[in-house]
């Protein structure tokens, strides 16, 4: 095999380092590209927790031993449960153990640019200048790129007024402010609650009737559950009851059913709700405004912003605030994979803007793979969470060994 006949996985987050793993133990040739973890290092707030369990919060490789509960034992501590969330600065460290036990050989590099090499493969520039060419590309490169900001909001965000959750590491600098948080989700509460406990003074706006929050779980094991409750609502790794045990254990049939059902699904299953321990952080500590949607967005002449808000019984109503976070989650759009040259995203076909993929993650372009986000709209929302590594990389891998 030339040095041309390789894979290039261009990421270092979760998804990106379990692929790279799968094609070691199969001894399929690499490259692997990216900052390790540096979607959970620069992107999301340091103080925050994770929302899935310890259970569902691996890496997958193919060697023993790399689980989070074993890194947890390398440090001397017991594997934790349910009931003990993990603060992101652990499930960092762990990442970065994760990396240099089992993907020493990650370059520490940006790809700048991917190209379509004549007659089949690619060609890979680096930030540095290197050049080099592959049989085939993974891109696992997350989720930063695809953060979603209202289009009533965007405008703002050039003068520096409005931001997206994915823009902030820590809220400490909102002290003293007002700060409106446009959403439901885990982010959007979260972010709430670190600004109010960092003594901004959050105001929560969300479209929903209501905001919703897991249920504690009664075990730290979810096989001691009691029997019946298991039999209602088995556990799985996205969580418990029937549908996320189908999300969970069969993505790959996920892909067949219709666009419209796979687009309902992504969206309504698991989403938007907070964590069961966000509830005491989120309750009586600050205003929230349920069944709101913002409608209008503009610059208040005092350094601020003035909100026009709809509200679900037809009242207008006006908000000011000195900055507002959106935490309107992520979309999946090609468009915005600038590091693909214009020649090969118009040859990808795409679906509501994500690429369709083949049951092997393989795009329409022979040789180019998604992975991690991009692949949710095919294969459903374990793609969401780190607990979707194994599946992928399995795939991925095993499609890339016949291609190598
Ligand atoms: C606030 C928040 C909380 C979350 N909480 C959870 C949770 O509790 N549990 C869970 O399972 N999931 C959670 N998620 C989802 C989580 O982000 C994904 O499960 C996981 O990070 C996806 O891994 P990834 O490898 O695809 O992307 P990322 O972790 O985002 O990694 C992307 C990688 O790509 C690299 N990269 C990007 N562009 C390039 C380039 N041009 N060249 C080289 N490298 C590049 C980056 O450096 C990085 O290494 C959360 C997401 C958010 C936003």
């Amino acid at each position: 095999m030339n040095a041309d006949q390789r894979v290039v996985v261009v990421g270092a987050g979760p998804y990106g380092l379990a692929t790279a793993a799968h094609l070691k133990a199969r001894h399929v040739p690499f490259r692997v590209f990216g900052q390790p973890m540096d979607g959970w290092r620069s992107h999301m707030p340091g103080r925050m927790y994770l929302k899935s369990s310890p259970f569902s919060s691996s890496i997958s490789a193919v060697v023993p031993g790399r689980r989070l509960e074993d890194f947890r034992a390398e440090e001397g501590r017991a594997p934790g449960g349910e009931r003990d969330p993990v603060p992101l600065e652990e499930f960092v460290r762990y990442g970065l153990w994760f990396q240099q036990r089992t993907v020493p050989e990650l370059e520490q590099v940006t790809v700048r640019r991917i190209d379509a090499r004549p007659g089949g493969g690619f060609r890979v520039l680096l930030d540095d200048g290197e050049e080099f060419a592959g049989t085939a590309v993974v891109l696992a490169v997350g989720v930063v790129r695809f953060a979603h900001v209202p289009p009533e909001l965007a405008p703002l965000t050039r003068d520096g007024l409005v931001s997206h959750t994915a823009d902030h590491v820590d809220f400490g600098r909102f002290a003293g402010q007002d700060v409106a948080v446009v959403g439901a989700g885990q982010s959007a509460l979260e972010s709430a609650a670190l600004l109010y406990e960092e003594g901004a003074r959050p105001t929560l706006l969300a479209r929903a009737a209501t905001l919703a929050f897991g249920s504690p779980p009664r075990t730290d094991s979810p096989a001691d559950r009691p029997l019946r409750e298991r039999v209602r609502a088995p556990s799985a790794l996205l969580g418990n009851g029937w549908p996320l045990v189908a999300c969970s254990r069969a993505p790959a049939a996920y892909r067949h059913l219709p666009d419209r059902v796979r687009d309902r699904l992504l969206h309504t299953v698991l989403g938007p709700y907070g964590a069961w321990w966000l509830r005491e952080r989120v309750d009586g500590r600050f205003p929230v405004r349920c069944g709101v949607r913002v409608v209008a967005a503009e610059p208040d002449g005092r350094g601020g912003v003035r909100l026009l808000l709809d509200a679900a019984d037809g009242q207008a109503a006006e908000l000011r605030a000195d900055h507002v976070i959106a935490g309107t989650g992520y979309r999946v759009d090609l468009g915005r994979l600038d590091l693909l040259s214009p020649e090969l995203r118009r040859r990808v076909v795409t679906a509501g803007g994500a690429p369709r993929l083949s049951a092997g993650f393989e795009s329409s372009v022979p040789g180019l793979y998604f992975t991690g986000l991009a692949a949710a709209p095919t294969f459903g929302p374990l793609l969401r969470f780190v607990s979707g590594t194994g599946f992928a990389a399995r795939r991925i891998s095993a499609a890339a060994t016949r291609q190598a």
